[in-house]
C-alpha cells in the first residue's frame, strides 16, 4: 500500500511555515551540538527554562511529586531522562520516547600527539560504524573536554567559528593512487591511517627533536592551560566542521552532521516540553553509546533509567518493588532511531513495498535486525494496531519499513533493551540519506511529522 506525501498537507504558505520554523530550530541545534555532552547540556538547559526541576533537587527538598510536575535527571553529563508526571500512578505505566545522542565520529586516542616529517598529528580511534574513506579531505572540528588532575574541566570547541582554524585527515593524490584504487572499499583508508594534521611550524627551542609538536604544546598550554599528559583524561571528538544547511532548491531537506539520532532526540524532547496534563507519565530518554552497542554507564544497558524511575516512584508514594516492576511492564515505548531512506541511486538494496521514503512521515519499523531478524525487538501486532489508531486519529503521516532488503545487511537499536524490561516497544523515527556519513540528509516534513507523532503518543490514553 502507498502512503501519500506529507508535504501535501502543508500546501498553504502559513502551514508550510510552521514546518520550516520547526526545522530551523532543529538546524540550529544540530549545528551547535555535535557531541553527546553538548546535546545533553543543550537539552538540560532547555528543560530548566521550560520549568523542569532537577531530580536531585526534588529529592534534597523532600517534596512529593504530583500530576503535572516536570522533572529531569542527567547521568554523567551524557544521558538525560525528562518526565512529566501523569494523572495515573506510575505503576500503570509510562509513555516513553527513547532516542540516542551519540553519533559516529573519530575520537582522539589517549596518547594522540606525535610529529612526523615536521607535521604535528593527532592519532584517532573511530567510534561507531563508519565508511572510513568518507572521513578524509573534509574540514573537521575538535569538540570535547580535557579533565585535569585537579578535577577542572577544559572545554574544547575549535573549527566551528568562521575565523577558527579547521583540521583534517589527508588522502592520497589520484596521481599516485594506482595501488590504493585497486583495494576494496574497507581497506582504501584504514583505521590506523585516520590521523589528523594540526600544525607545521617548528618552535624556537634549541633541541632539534620534534619542534613542531613542541610548538603545538606551547599553543595548547597558552590557550587552554593543558599539557601533553592531560590528553590521558580527555574526551575529544573529531567531527565535521560547519553548520547544518538547508538542502535543495525548495529547501525541503537539511544536510548536517549527526542526524543519527539527533533528528529523533530533538522532536522527542520538543514533544515532552509541551506535554502537560497527560494521563500516563511522559518520558523522554536520551541515551549515549548506541553506536557502539548501548554499553557502559551511559548507554541503554545501564541501570540509570530504572534507578531514576525508582527515585520518582519514591517521590510519588509508590515504594514497593512490585509497583516498580509494574511501572516497567505496563510501559509503552517509541524507540526512535533513524531509518534508511530509499535512495534512487541505490535501489537494489531496498524492497520498495517495505522501504522508508522522504516526505512520507514518521517511520515505524516493526522489526530491525539482520540475517532473519536477529537482534530485533519485533513489536507485537496488537501494539502496532494501537499506534496506527493513535497516528490516524491525530492525522500524523506515517509509513512502515524495513532496513533494506532481506539479507542486504541490517542493524540494531536500543529497542530490544527496553523490550527486555517487558515493555511494549516499537522502532520508530525519521528516514535519513547518507546514514553514518559525515553529512547526512533528512526531510523537514518527516521531522515535523515525527514531532506530531510523538506528541500524539504522549497524549494517548
Ligand atoms: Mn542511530
Ligand atoms: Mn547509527
Amino acid at each position: 500500500m502507498e502512503r501519500t506525501n506529507a508535504w501535501k498537507k502543508y500546501t498553504k504558505e502559513e502551514d508550510k511555515k510552521v514546518v520550516f520554523d520547526f526545522a530551523e530550530g532543529y538546524r540550529k541545534f544540530l549545528s551547535e551540538n555535535k557531541t553527546e555532552r553538548e546535546c545533553c547540556s543543550f537539552f538540560e538547559e532547555q528543560a530548566r527554562v521550560a520549568g523542569f526541576q532537577k531530580l536531585e533537587d526534588v529529592i534534597a527538598a523532600g517534596t512529593a511529586l504530583k500530576a503535572g510536575d516536570k522533572v529531569y535527571a542527567v547521568n554523567k553529563k551524557k544521558e538525560m531522562a525528562a518526565f512529566v508526571i501523569g494523572k495515573r500512578p506510575l505503576s500503570e505505566g509510562m509513555h516513553i520516547l527513547g532516542a540516542h545522542i551519540d553519533s559516529p565520529r573519530l575520537d582522539l586516542k589517549q596518547n594522540p600527539l606525535y610529529e612526523d616529517t615536521d607535521m604535528a598529528m593527532l592519532d584517532t580511534h573511530y567510534y561507531g560504524g563508519v565508511k572510513k574513506y568518507q572521513w578524509v579531505t573534509l574540514p573537521l572540528a575538535l569538540h570535547g573536554v580535557v579533565v585535569k588532575k585537579d578535577g577542572s574541566v577544559v572545554n574544547v570547541n575549535v573549527g566551528e567559528k568562521a575565523d577558527d582554524p579547521v583540521f583534517g585527515v589527508s588522502d592520497l593524490l589520484i596521481h599516485l593512487a594506482d595501488e590504493q584504487m585497486e583495494k576494496k572499499a574497507s581497506k582504501v583508508v584504514e583505521g590506523e591511517d585516520l590521523n589528523v594534521l594540526i600544525g607545521s611550524i617548528p618552535g624556537a627551542g634549541e633541541e632539534e627533536k620534534e619542534r613542531v609538536k613542541a610548538n603545538i604544546l606551547e599553543i595548547l598550554c597558552k590557550e587552554y592551560d593543558i599539557e601533553e599528559e592531560d590528553f590521558l583524561s580527555a574526551e575529544i571528538e573529531v567531527v565535521p566542521a560547519g553548520e547544518a544547511r538547508d538542502y535543495g532548491f525548495d529547501r525541503s531537506m537539511i544536510m548536517g552532521y549527526g542526524h543519527d539520532d539527533r533528528v529523533c532526540a530533538y522532536p522527542s524532547y520538543k514533544a515532552i516540553e509541551q506535554s502537560t496534563d497527560v494521563e500516563y507519565t511522559s518520558v523522554c530518554l536520551l541515551v549515549d553509546k548506541e553506536e557502539i552497542g548501548s554499553v557502559g554507564a551511559t548507554g541503554m544497558h545501564s541501570r540509570f533509567f530504572e534507578n531514576t524511575v525508582a527515585e520518582l516512584m519514591a517521590l510519588t508514594g509508590e515504594t514497593s518493588d512490585l509497583q516498580f516492576r509494574r511501572a516497567l511492564t505496563n510501559s509503552k515505548v517509541l524507540s526512535s532511531d533513524v531509518s534508511a531512506a530509499f535512495d534512487p541511486n541505490y535501489p537494489s538494496v531496498m524492497e520498495k513495498k517495505n522501504a522508508a521514503y522522504f516526505g512520507r512521515g514518521l517511520v515505524f519499523n516493526k522489526y530491525t535486525g539482520a540475517r532473519g531478524k536477529s537482534g530485533s525487538n519485533d513489536a507485537s501486532a496488537e501494539y502496532v494496531a494501537e499506534l496506527r489508531k493513535v497516528m490516524d486519529d491525530a492525522d500524523v503521516s506515517f509509513q512502515t519499513s524495513e532496513l533494506g532488503k532481506v539479507d542486504a545487511g541490517g542493524g540494531g537499536t536500543i529497542a530490544y533493551i527496553l523490550g527486555n524490561l517487558d515493555m511494549q516497544v516499537i522502532d520508530s523515527g525519521v528516514a535519513v540519506l547518507n546514514m553514518h556519513a559525515p553529512w547526512e540528509i533528512i526531510s523537514k516534513v518527516d521531522l515535523y511529522e515525527a514531532y506530531r507523532g510523538y506528541v500524539a503518543f504522549l497524549e494517548s490514553k
